[in-house]
């Protein structure tokens, strides 16, 4: 391994899941989404940065929580916002 992963993504040993495969937000905005994070922290499922509304960045952004996983299904990896790292799983 050329990069460690980072202290966020060390400490994370069961990956939570999405409950629902929608973005909590766009939900209730009634907006559209391109593909869905679930965050590590509170498990909140939010779209990604390819959306238009990029909820998932503005939840780090607004709660503190760094770890989110792809919830799209066949993609396993988890990233850092805080530390700009990618882990596959
Ligand atoms: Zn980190
Ligand atoms: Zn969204
Ligand atoms: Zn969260």
């Amino acid at each position: 391994m050329s990069k460690q992963p980072c202290g966020h993504l060390s400490a994370i040993h069961d990956v939570k899941k999405p409950q629902r495969y929608v973005c909590d937000e766009c939900v209730k905005s009634g907006g559209r989404w391109v593909h869905l994070r679930t965050c590590q922290t509170c498990g909140a499922t939010l779209c990604c940065d390819n959306s238009p509304s990029r909820h998932a960045r503005a939840h780090v952004g607004a709660s503190g929580h760094p770890v989110i996983a792809s919830a799209e299904p066949g993609e396993r990896w988890l990233y850092c916002f805080t530390d700009d790292v990618t882990v596959m799983y």
